[in-house]
Parts: structure tokens; sequence; C-alpha cells
């Protein structure tokens, strides 16, 4: 994916070391290299545009934090911007229809749309545990129908018969009926492509579209089309209200610029990536990953986050405040660290991060191995409090801790505990307040 990418970024670190402050004219020898390297990657030339003159702005003036180099920073914007030009999230099928819910795939002739069908069917099947029927609408490749029905079998879903004597819109309203009748929750349904696109191909689309109304209409392009991806795209996405694209043999591709294209050029998420022939070989796509993969430097790509994520001044300053006007750290506060060291990878990694004279001091005090579950526990405890027991901890006797435990579903023990924990971090606050929150969070990156 994208190899010269991370090629040209390496150059940027190297460019912009030392630097204190990103300013025009060194992002815009920065952008300069990213500008050819998605260029090279096939991006289309407009999405590039825009892609550059939002990670300029975005970059612009920004302070080069903590540890980080200016290069580093700028790959964080980078990052941050790909995420975003890919969708933010990940969007999954849509099913809230009346059942059966409908999925109608369209794309060009050997974009992957029979296989893709496969691939759905199994991960329908498997991930939602839904009844799913599929059919083909093909008449026109010689074996698509049977194609569908060996892959139906392949992955045990059920296959509505067709043939290549019928017409598209009888087959899809028959299987429709079928898949009614029989109280199927899913009815995906195989089109036909053409090796171009042509009117008479996008009239009988749009003839399924109507017949069948579906809450899915999913674009199904080929990754290593490169810009011509991009006309297709667009084509399908004037023709047709699609909900999402499908991006197949990410696997083959080599440069990958059309992940960057399609989503941009239809508005619409890319919901899946086939990654392999075979009909395991579907993913969900996650933009965030993809980007990570795309600059293929998860090393610094975490670095960045780290330092971002733990220099949340603006959060420090207000701790800071509260802290020195002698207002006292309360539950809320705690509860807005739990959730900032959660964003830290955790207490556990927290600890790691944390010096060691610190996590001495606290004895063990803090659960080592917690995770992700423990926080989400100590979250569902505070939330289970009243505002007035938040800020004044010492209110919560004997009942009020049954009637916490119960809301948050834990035992009363665990709410004991979150208290303990809650006074050695209040102690701790309290010493910081002496060093400085700065002080502590420099410590963190360390
Ligand atoms: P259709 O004409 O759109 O129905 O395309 P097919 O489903 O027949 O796929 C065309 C070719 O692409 C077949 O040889 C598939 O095995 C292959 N294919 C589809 N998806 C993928 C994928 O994600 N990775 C790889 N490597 N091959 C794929």
């Amino acid at each position: 994916m994208l190899d010269n990418l991370t090629g040209r970024l390496s150059t940027i670190m190297k460019t912009l070391r030392g630097e204190a402050r990103l300013t025009e004219s060194n992002i815009s020898d920065a952008m300069r290299e990213v500008r050819m390297a998605l260029l090279e990657a096939d991006v289309a030339l407009p999405v590039v545009k825009t892609f550059i003159a939002q990670v300029k702005e975005r970059a612009m003036g920004q302070e080069v934090i903590g540890s980080l180099s200016p290069g580093q920073a700028v790959i964080g914007v980078v990052h941050q911007e790909l995420t975003r030009l890919m969708g933010e999230a990940n969007v999954d099928l849509n099913f809230a229809s009346q059942p059966p819910a409908i999925v109608l795939m369209a794309g060009l002739q050997g974009a992957g749309k029979t296989t893709t069908v496969g691939k759905l069917a199994k991960y329908v099947r498997e991930q939602h545990k839904k009844k799913v029927l599929v059919v083909s609408c093909d008449v026109y490749r010689p074996a698509a129908i049977e194609q569908l029905r060996l892959l139906a079998e392949q992955v045990g879903v059920e296959w509505f018969p067709s043939s290549d004597q019928d017409e598209p819109v009888a087959i899809a309203r028959a299987a429709l009926e079928h898949a009614r009748r029989h109280l199927f929750d899913v009815l995906l349904v195989d089109t036909a492509g053409r090796l171009a696109i042509d009117e008479a191909m996008m009239q009988e689309i749009k003839a399924l579209h109507a017949a069948l109304n579906p809450i899915e209409t999913l674009f199904v392009v080929d990754a290593m089309q490169g810009q011509d991806a991009v006309n297709t795209a667009r084509a399908f996405s004037e023709a047709l209200p699609l909900t999402g694209v499908v991006l197949t043999k990410l696997d083959g591709d080599a440069r990958g610029g059309a992940a960057l294209s399609v989503r941009q050029i239809t508005g619409k998420p890319i919901k899946f990536v086939g990654v392999a022939e075979k009909v395991g070989g579907l993913e969900p796509f996650h933009p965030e990953r993809m980007a990570s993969r795309v600059l293929g430097m998860g090393d610094v790509l975490s670095l960045i986050e780290e330092a971002q994520k733990s220099v949340d001044q603006e959060e420090a300053k207000k701790m800071m405040a509260k802290v020195k006007s002698g207002k006292g750290f309360d539950l809320e506060d705690f509860k807005m660290q739990i959730v900032q060291m959660r964003k830290m990878g955790g207490i556990s990694g927290l600890m790691d991060k944390l010096p060691a004279q610190l996590t001495g001091q606290l004895g063990g005090q803090l659960p080592a191995g917690a995770d992700e579950k423990a926080i989400n526990r100590i979250e569902g405890i505070i939330n289970s409090m009243t505002r007035q027991e938040r800020s004044k901890p010492e209110l919560i006797k004997a009942s009020r801790k049954r009637r916490i435990a119960a809301g948050a579903g834990v035992s009363v023990q665990e709410v004991n505990r979150l208290l303990n924990q809650f006074e050695t971090t209040q102690k701790m606050m309290k010493q910081f307040s002496k060093g400085g929150i700065g002080k502590l969070m420099r410590g963190m990156k360390g």
C-alpha cells in the first residue's frame, strides 16, 4: 500500500528536523512530497488537492508538542486527515428495514461482485447470525449463476435458482417473494456488469433498484483499477443512490490510491474491503487502520497519538486551576482522568509510563493488570453516583454504597475499592500540584 508515501514521509521527517513550529514554508516542502506520493499512488487529482489544502490548514501554526519532532507532527496531521478522507469510522451494513433486508450489488464486470456476494453471505451469516438468501440476476456472463450457486454452497447459505433465460427484474421479484415467504433476514442480489459502462447496463440496474427498493446498494470496485475506479465510481453514484462501497482486491494492489479516492468521489462509506480471493477474504473497512497502513509507520503513529493524548493541555490546565483554587479534586475529575487513561492504553499502560518513583509510591494500589473492562466498571460505578456524591465522596456511606453497587451491577467491595483508588489519586494530585501537572505529564511520556 502506497509504499512510496512511506518513503517520502521519511524524507519529510528529515527535512523538518529541528524546526520548533510548523510554518507555511516548512509545511509546503513537506506537502510537495505528500502530493507526489499520492499522485503516484493513483489518487485522483481533485482529491489530492483538497487533501493537501486540508492538511496545510490543520498543520499551520501548530506547536510541535512534547517530545515530537516537527516531521512527526506533520505525519500526525496527515494521518488524521487520511482517516477523515476515508470516512472516520467503520460503517457496518444497515439491516434496519422490514425483513428481508435487501442488499443490491453494483459494479463493472470483473470487479468482484459475485465473489463479494459469497463473502458477504458468509459474513452476515456468521457475524450477524442472519438467515441469508442469495440470487444472481446476471443473465449475461456465462456461468455467473453457477458461480454463485457454488459459493452459496461453500458458505452454507441458500441460493435462489435463476436461469439466463429469465429477465433480471423478474428474477429479483421472484427471489424477494421467496425470501419473504420463507422468512429470510437478508437477500443479497448479484447483478450483471459489463466491461465498460454502458447505458443499457445502467438502465437495467436502475430497474432492479426500483423493483427491489434495497436498503443497501453497494458499489463494488476493483482497487487495482486506479484512476479508472474514480470514473466508474462517479458514473455509478450518479445513476444509483449508493449506500456504500466494497473495495476489492486490495491484496493485489501495490498503490491503493483508489481507497483514498472513492470515498471522496461517491461520498459514501467504504464498508468492506476484499483482501483475498477466498470466501474469508473480506474485512470491515476501518479508515483509521487503513490510514496507518498507508503510512506504514506504526511506531511513529503510536508515539504521536500518545503525545497528543497525554498532553491534553486544556484538560490539564483546568485540573490544575481546580487543585490550586483549593476546590479539590472530586470523583467527576477522577472519572475524567480514567477516560484519559483509557485513551493512553489503560491503567497498566499508564503504569508503564509513570516514573518508577511514583509507581513505587502508589504501592500497587492501582491494579497492575487493569484493563479496558476494569476501566469501564469504574466509569459505571461513578455514573451511578449522584452529582452530590461525586463532588463530596465522603457522603458515600454504607446505604449509598449499596445503591451505587446495585446501579452499576457490581459488588459493594468494588465500590470500596474505587473509593480507595480515588483517595490515593487525590493525594497524588495534591502532591503534584506542588511540582505541577506539566511535570507529571512529562514524566508519563518519558
Ligand atoms: P464479478 O464479475 O464482478 O462478479 O467478479 P467476480 O466475483 O467473478 O471476480 C472476478 C475475479 O476477481 C475472480 O477471479 C475473483 O476470484 C477475483 N476477486 C474478487 N475479489 C477479490 C479479492 O478481494 N482479492 C483477490 N485477490 N481476488 C478477488
